[in-house]
């Protein structure tokens, strides 16, 4: 974590040390939350639609902060340690990128609609086998966040793994210029946030605001199979680096990477790389999205000169932040998909791919909840997760949320309507689901994160 004098960090946020007596006090690591003060922290109140930090700046010094940050628009500063700035949130972004590049490790930026936080961990882990990495904690992904992961970064680190995320246009730009990445890795572009973007074409334009911040000859790794990523590229309307190199990956055999071999395990996937020669691996997670989120990641560690045998180690050894399609087994044996933390129609069908796919002598049940701020289309996208559906591999759907009953009902031409129940209570799905369900069965649980689909899941475990 950041360690300077109150002096270093006034230059370094362009602010003005109120209290030259102060000069040589140092901090360690940086707070914005008044609930989390740390010893000899330096606070910094941000001030948000709902909250103002700037009252509890003083509370913030007693309880053990060794400084603060002051907006100057806010009044009379506290007594104490006090660096006054025009604007804290933009102080806070200053302080964070002149850190980085006092500790100049080099920087992995990652965006996409979906699996960002999966990829930064698989990235993690295959860079982990050489290196010093500092990577995003859960989901610190925006504006906020992003200054507080490279603020919480050892001054050793070789390689910063960052998540980038954003919900319109501006966001990506904003951040890509903090983090300044030699790699930026583009997932995928899917749906999630039309209602904002208008378009697939915006959304993508949006991701590819990450090659502003791109140092010169830096290299974009994006998914080849979308073709919306290599039109905005070839519309040379980027501020990318001249120099940009690129590299392509996805399922088909013309992107520079690409698997074959895809086979689906208890425990995981098996696949074959081809761009190092042929090269078969195994990964510890299901869906064939995950093959994919690995092909970014092992573009990224073979840039870094990560060798085969430790990309296979990593591989193996994966550790991924929790609630993304984690497989719970409960004692009387029914095999539960968690996957509640959020849904857009494109990880929508990755999950119910893992579903459909899975081996076992039970049924398959998916429950699935709305999948919120998709637009005007919303009814459609929900249609289309219904007919998605393949009634020969999934046994039976429960619904849960007024949109989903769309889902519901386009399911029902394909499934007939008694394999399909749709409901708006959560506690009358949970009794049918329990009443329908048998041990061996295998449920996949997925909602957008407003629908709280989790519940139903903890029901079935405390009913188990
Ligand atoms: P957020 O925007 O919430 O930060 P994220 O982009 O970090 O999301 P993850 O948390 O990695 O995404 O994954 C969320 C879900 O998206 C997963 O549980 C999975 O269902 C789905 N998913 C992950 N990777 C992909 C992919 N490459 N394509 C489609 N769906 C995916
Ligand atoms: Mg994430």
């Amino acid at each position: 974590m950041i360690i300077r004098t109150l002096n270093t960090i006034a230059i370094m946020c362009e602010g003005e040390l109120l209290t030259p007596e102060a000069t040589d006090i140092k901090i360690k690591g940086v707070v914005t939350d008044s609930r989390k003060i740390t010893p000899d922290c330096l606070f910094i109140p941000l001030s948000g639609e709902n909250f103002e930090g700037h009252q509890f700046g003083a509370a913030a010094l007693a309880a053990g902060a060794a400084g603060l940050l002051w907006q100057r628009d806010k009044g009379p500063a506290p007594e104490g340690a006090v660096i006054a700035v025009e604007d804290t949130l933009r102080a806070l972004q200053l302080l964070s990128s002149a850190y980085l590049n006092q500790i100049g490790p080099q920087v992995v930026a990652i965006t996409g609609s979906n699996g960002k936080t999966t990829t930064k961990d698989i990235v993690t882990s295959l860079l982990e086998t050489q290196f010093k990495v500092h990577k995003t904690q859960g989901n610190f992904n925006n504006h906020i966040g992003l200054p507080l992961t490279l603020l919480s970064m050892n001054e050793d680190t070789e390689i910063a793994v960052l998540e980038m995320g954003m919900s319109s246009r501006g966001e990506i730009a904003l951040l890509t210029a903090l983090g300044n990445p030699d790699i930026a890795v583009i997932t995928n572009v899917g749906e999630s946030h039309l209602l904002q973007l208008g378009s697939r074409k915006e959304i993508a334009r949006a991701k590819l605001e990450i090659t502003g911040g791109l140092k010169a000859g830096g290299l974009l790794v994006y998914n080849g199979d979308e073709p919306l990523l290599a039109e905005v590229l070839a519309e040379g309307s980027l501020s990318a680096p001249k120099e940009m190199k690129t590299f392509r990956f996805g399922l088909n055999a013309d992107n520079d990477d690409y698997p074959t071999g895809i086979m689906t395990h208890v425990g995981g996937m098996t696949f074959t790389s081809h761009c190092h020669g042929d090269h078969a691996f195994t990964l510890p997670l299901p869906g064939r999205h995950n093959v994919i989120n690995s092909l970014a990641a092992l573009a990224v560690a073979r840039h870094f000169g990560v060798n085969e045998e430790n990309i296979e180690a990593g591989l193996r050894n994966l550790k991924l932040t929790g609630m993304r399609i984690e497989v719970i087994t409960t004692p009387s044996g029914f095999t539960l998909l968690n996957d509640a933390y959020n849904a857009s129609p494109t990880s929508m069908k990755a999950a119910i791919d893992v579903l459909q796919t899975m081996k076992g002598s039970g049924m398959k049940i998916a429950v699935l909840g709305d999948m919120l701020e998709l637009g005007p289309d919303e009814t459609k996208f929900h249609e289309e997760i219904g007919s998605y559906l393949d009634p020969d591999k999934t046994d039976l759907i429960f619904t849960y949320g007024r949109l989903s009953e769309h889902l519901a009902q386009a399911a029902e031409k394909n499934f007939g309507s008694e394999r399909v129940f749709s409901f708006t209570d959560k506690t009358e799905l949970t009794n049918l689901l329990i009443t329908k369900s048998n041990p061996k069965d295998i449920l996949l649980f997925k909602a957008s994160r407003g629908m709280r689909m989790e519940e139903v899941l903890q029901s079935l475990i405390a009913h188990d």
